[in-house]
């Protein structure tokens, strides 16, 4: 009965006769339709030996446009944020600007002025570009962008730590989503970690008993995804910077989020700024690009001129650097900070500073249109977070819609499987979906999903 069986499912020639697959044909190759005809007749061969019976040929047709289609579609997809997390390092962090975007675009499609010089005609320098205006908003002498936060530390310890021995508090060897961690980004560097302090303590004499002649730099690391409460003690940037100073060694900063705007302003704990602590004594200042700043992924590098300047001659600063595409998006970005226009333009911030009364409007229209979808669909009061690793255990508080649904597993991952995705949060019972992180160009697929969704499950 099974040969039977084996024998029913058709060749691959004739598969590929369909006129539907013929189509699929035209315009996607003949090489991905035999290929997935071939691993269709494969995963039917298997099914047969399983005990089931042969598919008939309208199935295998339609499984194999399923597969098609799936083969085709981009693994990397736009999805709709309406966790109430504005900075989620698993979706992407920020999200860029219009103008962000425009200039992506400018710089996507054309050549561009990466490495020239417009006026003399001669080879200019990457690092031109955003600097200059990295500079001028941080009032640092000199800055240097590359791919990311951990690659500006771990370039920083590289250049000026190999060999040599790091002292930085216990209170801060933090591990940031994503994987860093700051023992083994010291490890990597070559750099020996000599910690002091307790997980609570730390003083200005415990960083000077740990001092050797073989001590190279004192490193801060802001603990910027957790908050230890209680008796706590922590070495402040001045003091830091001071004692540094006094045996000749440098002062390094890891601010982390790179808030250049003051979060205290917006309702939420003060977040260090890389101005601050460039004005506390600190050598260097590293932070994030597409945190609070509200750019493009991005490590961007602050401080002493004749540093920044080892830094760029150091081989692997040529690893680590940055593309034109990124340079042109945090051009754009920082562009704003400088017209006093970021709360307003830059999404992150908007997000943060979105008054509660116009939440409270969208997600009573969304409420509506749910109703009217046959959803028991109610307006709560909810938390927002920033998130990605900035203000640990700070929220903001918004209006969201509960969703009181059969089971809001099955929900949630309906929503997961809508096109394009929408990711919300189970609270109470309830699916919460939060307007403060849906962008507004987003807000029709996610009416549409959710309604979807309903019928779905
Ligand atoms: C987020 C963070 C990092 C890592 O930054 P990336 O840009 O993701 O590489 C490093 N240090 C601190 C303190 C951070 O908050």
């Amino acid at each position: 009965m099974s040969s039977d069986a084996f024998r029913a499912l058709p060749a691959v020639d004739e598969l590929a006769r369909h006129p539907l697959l013929r189509a699929y044909e035209n315009n996607v190759g003949r090489a991905l339709v035999l290929d997935a005809i071939r691993a269709q007749l494969d995963a039917a061969r298997a099914a047969i030996r399983a005990g089931q019976p042969a598919p008939t040929s309208a199935q295998l047709v339609d499984a194999l446009i399923e597969r098609i289609e799936r083969a085709l579609r981009p693994t990397l997809t736009r999805v709709v944020n309406a966790t109430g997390v504005i900075l989620h390092t698993n979706l992407g962090r920020a999200p860029l600007s219009a103008d962000a975007l425009q200039a992506l675009d400018d710089a996507a499609a054309s050549y561009a002025n990466l490495e020239y010089a417009l006026d003399t005609g001669q080879r200019g320098s990457r690092y031109e570009h955003a600097e200059e205006l990295v500079k001028k908003l941080t009032g640092a002498e000199a800055a240097l962008i590359v791919n990311n936060n951990a690659a500006a530390v771990l370039l920083i310890l590289r250049a000026f730590a190999a060999g040599r021995e790091v002292i930085v508090s216990r209170g801060q060897l933090v591990e940031i989503g994503g994987g860093f961690r700051v023992p083994d980004v010291l490890r990597e560097s070559g750099a020996t970690m000599v910690e002091v302090g307790t997980t609570n303590r730390t003083r200005r004499a415990d960083f000077e008993n740990a001092l050797t002649p073989n001590t190279a730099l004192l490193l801060r690391v802001h603990p910027s995804n957790f908050r230890v409460v209680g008796f706590t003690q922590e070495v402040s940037p001045e003091e830091m910077a001071a004692l540094a100073h006094q045996h000749q060694l440098l002062a390094v900063d890891d601010v982390g989020s790179g808030a250049l705007l003051d979060t205290a302003a917006y309702g939420l704990a003060p977040e260090p700024t890389p101005q601050a602590s460039l004005r506390a004594g600190a050598d260097l200042v590293t932070f994030s690009g597409d945190k609070l700043l509200g750019g493009p992924q991005a490590g961007i590098l602050v401080g002493k001129q004749t540093l920044v300047t080892r830094l760029k001659k150091h081989p692997l600063t040529r690893a680590l650097r940055v593309d034109k595409l990124t340079l042109a998006a945090l051009h754009a970005t920082l562009l704003h900070y400088l017209k006093g226009e970021a709360p307003q333009k830059i999404p992150v911030w908007q997000m943060i500073s979105a008054p509660l009364e116009t939440l409270n409007q969208r997600a009573e229209a969304w409420r509506a249109a749910w109703r009217a979808a046959g959803l028991d669909a109610r307006v709560v009061d909810a938390r927002s977070t920033v998130g990605g690793g900035s203000l640990p255990g700070e929220t903001l508080p918004t209006r969201a819609v509960a969703l009181y649904v059969p089971s809001p597993d099955a929900f949630v991952r309906a929503l997961r499987a809508n096109e394009p995705p929408i990711i919300a949060r189970i609270e109470n019972d309830a699916v919460l979906c939060d307007p403060r992180t849906v962008l507004p160009h987003d807000e029709t697929a996610l009416l549409e999903g959710v309604a979807r969704a309903a019928h779905l499950v």
